[in-house]
């Protein structure tokens, strides 16, 4: 099975990296922050404590049997309440277990939103080239300043209509990359072998044809789209 990781902080662009690998490769795609968020979302719903272990365990392990890209078209879990709890609960590592499951899983038999199978998968995430797919093909870290990635962030919220402010907007980034840089469960780092794009002065097609031509060498002939 051929897996392409794509790792980095939020609003750095991978997600929008991510989709453009698949769709031009023709895998399956999994956005797996949709994992943590829909754990801290459920547990918000039913009024629990997104930093209590046993609970948030639980709630990851139902996601068990789930199709995944179900998860993303719930917008809730977009909200910034969710986003903040999402980062709590992806520091237990009880959660980061009971998810590799469901992440290895869906690397190793990548499907569609129909459910038909796909040839190769493309996951996005924080640490699924170093810990989740260690032996994927292709694996980039995706990356930017932290002032840029909070103006993206800001605007997109402000064209989302909420009203925000930069300043929070860049405080609450800064805690939950330093909460994703040093929890001790597979804290954000890149993999040794991945490919570092800074895409803090580059437009989306630029990012997208270095990832692109980093991909393409390291796919075997065969699957080349
Ligand atoms: O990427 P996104 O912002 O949607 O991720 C939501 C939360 O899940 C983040 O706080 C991040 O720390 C966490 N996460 C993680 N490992 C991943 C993907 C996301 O810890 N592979």
């Amino acid at each position: 099975m051929i897996v392409i990781a794509v790792d980095g902080p939020s609003a750095a662009g991978k997600g929008t990296i991510s989709l453009m690998l698949a769709k031009h490769f023709n895998f399956g795609y999994l956005d797996t922050g949709t994992l943590y968020r829909s754990v801290a979302y459920l547990m918000l719903e039913k009024k629990l404590d997104p930093s209590n272990p046993e609970k948030a365990e639980k709630t990851a392990l139902s996601l068990q049997k789930t199709n995944l890209y179900d998860l993303n078209s719930n917008p809730n879990i977009r909200l910034e309440n969710v986003s903040k709890a999402a980062s709590l609960v992806s520091a237990i590592p009880q959660v980061r277990k009971a998810l590799l499951n469901v992440q290895k899983n869906f690397a190793q038999n990548p499907y569609f939103p129909n459910g038909k199978a796909a040839k190769g998968a493309v996951l996005d995430g924080r640490d699924i080239g170093k810990y989740v797919c260690p032996d994927a093909q292709v694996k980039l870290f995706i990356t930017a300043e932290t002032k840029i990635r909070a103006e993206r962030r800001y605007k997109e919220l402000l064209s989302k209509g909420f009203s925000v402010i930069y300043n929070n907007v860049l405080a609450d980034m800064e805690e939950r990359d330093l909460r994703d840089k040093s929890r001790a469960a597979n804290p954000m780092c890149p993999a040794e072998d991945a490919l570092i794009i800074d895409t803090s002065d580059m437009d989306i097609s630029t990012v997208f044809a270095k990832a692109l031509a980093f991909a393409e060498s390291r796919i075997e002939l065969p699957f080349k789209a």
